[in-house]
């Protein structure tokens, strides 16, 4: 395998990168939509008062950049060039996705709703290669402006891993069916027309075969949305729904009688290839916004960076990157040139690795991070830098050589940086002596790592020599011994708590 990133799909993320700067970053910052990615998304983003459903706004929001990303030619870019896509590959969607995703949040792509301006499609790739002739003609346009589509209805309450248990049945009726069941964590069903509902048909519970893929409308007699699930990040659209005695007819059988878990695994595999690149992106934006952050967060007066212990994680994650990016790409490739179940158990190592990875990294981000992991604002709060703030980059500060801004348009940062210096441990230990070695940052290093070995000689009261520990009126820089009044000293801010 070549392993470099191919032609048509490096231009591609060329002029993507483009389109994003040129129409995303602006409408990000319009109309404040910018509440929807920063520390204020979750209220942005819900309707509290509808069941904690996304609002008006926020899925308006999306449609539009739906809309832009494919009047610019890459929102289709997995489909047939009929269908004006670009035959795009899964190799080439792998690429994309962890592109994307290696941005942080924004217009451009949003995890938690499965947001992206280059679409899966899924629905439609599905509908091409199952769907009858009947079902292609009522599905393919409104599939592909997104005016119809459908949900997909596989788990239930009592099973998840388990759906070949599943207790769903559809009976024959006449010539159509009856479907009795329920089923759980159906996402998008709060404005699919239609549910792709899996029912059993015949067989035994744990049989691959004889599980039938139905397209239920929504609005259908004894068709129920039961509760919307609340989650860890709201908005939800994830319902429980029910199914007493819903009748539907035979044109209804999605991709044949009986073998519906064929039609779910190609879901699956193609869903989660790519869903697998998503997440090593994520994993990727929080290692690059941990390193940048290490390399400017200075601690008793070097770089984080500096220090071993914080560099192993960091570069254990990275290589453990490299190596799922390449199983990612290869497994990617298998699809391609051997058929979409040529690489099923890859294609579950791919997705499970890559979760893990994700959260192990968005973990580690947040240690190097420490109380700015922690906090949902812009480092500098109020302020956007341009970068937006977005995601974990929220709680992150901005990447070097950023200008913070203030709303008059003042450069800020200067102020924030004196104050740090202000904080810092090192510099209870730093009289103001007007000494030109104690004013080194160099020197302020020495006086810190010096008192750290246990080799700083002390005074009586135990502090290090040049602390605040009061020499008869005065007292004593570490670097070059010089004395001065107490006043300077208590001038240093020592009284402060230093930061965590
Ligand atoms: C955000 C989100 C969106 C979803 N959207 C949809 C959707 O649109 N449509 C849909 O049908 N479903 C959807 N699901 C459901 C998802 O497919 C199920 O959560 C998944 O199939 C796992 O089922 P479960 O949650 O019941 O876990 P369980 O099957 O109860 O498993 C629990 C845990 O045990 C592990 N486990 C299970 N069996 C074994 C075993 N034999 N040995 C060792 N470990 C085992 C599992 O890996 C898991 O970690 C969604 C879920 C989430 C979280």
């Amino acid at each position: 395998m070549d392993f470099t990133i191919p032609k048509d799909v490096a231009d591609f993320l060329a002029d993507m990168d483009a389109f994003i700067e040129r129409e995303l970053r602006p409408l990000e910052r319009a109309d404040d939509n910018i509440r929807f990615f920063d520390h204020r998304r979750e209220d942005a983003r819900t309707d509290w008062h509808r069941g904690g459903l996304p609002n008006e706004e926020w899925e308006a929001l999306l449609r539009k950049v739906r809309t832009m990303a494919d009047a610019a030619g890459f929102y289709r870019y997995p489909l047939p060039r009929q269908y004006g896509g670009r035959d795009g590959t899964n190799l080439g969607m792998a690429i994309i996705r962890e592109d994307l995703a290696a941005k942080g949040l924004g217009l451009h792509c949003d995890l938690q709703t499965e947001h992206s301006i280059v679409s899966n499609h899924v629905g439609l790739l599905l509908m091409l290669e199952y769907g009858t002739e009947v079902q292609k003609e009522r599905f393919l346009a409104g599939l592909l402006d997104g005016s119809l589509g459908f949900a997909f209805g596989i788990t239930e309450p009592e099973h998840g891993s388990d759906a070949t248990h599943m207790e769903t049945r559809a009976r024959r009726d006449g010539n159509g069916w009856r479907i009795d069941g329920e089923k759980t964590w159906n996402t998008g069903v709060h404005t699919a027309p239609y549910d792709l509902i899996f029912a059993r048909t015949r067989g035994h519970a744990g049989d691959g075969d004889g599980i039938t893929a139905f397209l239920v409308p929504t609005d259908a007699s004894g068709f129920k949305i039961e509760e919307y699930l609340w989650t860890f990040n709201m908005p939800t659209d994830h319902a429980r729904i029910s199914l007493t005695d819903v009748r539907v007819p035979d044109e209804a059988v999605f991709g044949g009688e009986g073998r519906g878990l064929q039609v779910v695994q190609h879901f699956f595999n193609e869903n989660r290839i790519r869903q697998a690149a998503s997440s090593l992106g994520a994993a990727q934006y929080c290692i690059d916004e941990a390193v940048a952050y290490a390399k400017v967060r200075k601690p008793f007066g070097k770089p984080l960076a500096a220090n071993q212990a914080i560099q192993f994680p960091l570069v254990e994650l990275q290589t453990q990157c490299e190596m799922l990016r390449a199983l990612i790409h290869k497994t990617a490739w298998l699809m391609d040139v051997e058929g979409t179940f040529s690489a099923s158990d890859k294609v579950s190592m791919c997705n499970y690795w890559a979760n893990r990875l994700c959260c192990e990294a968005a973990d580690r981000a947040m240690q190097v991070a420490r109380r700015r992991g922690n906090d949902r604002r812009p480092a500098d709060r109020g302020l956007h830098d341009g970068s937006g703030g977005v995601g974990l980059g929220a709680r992150l500060p901005p990447p070097r050589g950023a200008v913070l801004r203030d709303p008059a348009g003042r450069p800020r940062g200067v102020r924030a940086a004196a104050r740090r210096r202000r904080l810092s441990p090192q510099h209870r230990f730093v009289p103001k002596t007007g000494c030109a070695v104690a004013a080194e940052p160099a020197a302020r290093l020495h006086l810190h790592e010096a008192s750290s070995a246990g080799r700083t000689s002390r005074g009586r009261s135990g502090r290090p020599a040049g602390s605040r520990s009061r020499r008869g009126s005065g007292w004593r820089c570490a670097g070059c011994r010089r004395r001065r009044p107490g006043a300077a000293a208590l001038q240093t801010g020592s009284s402060r708590q230093p930061e965590g």
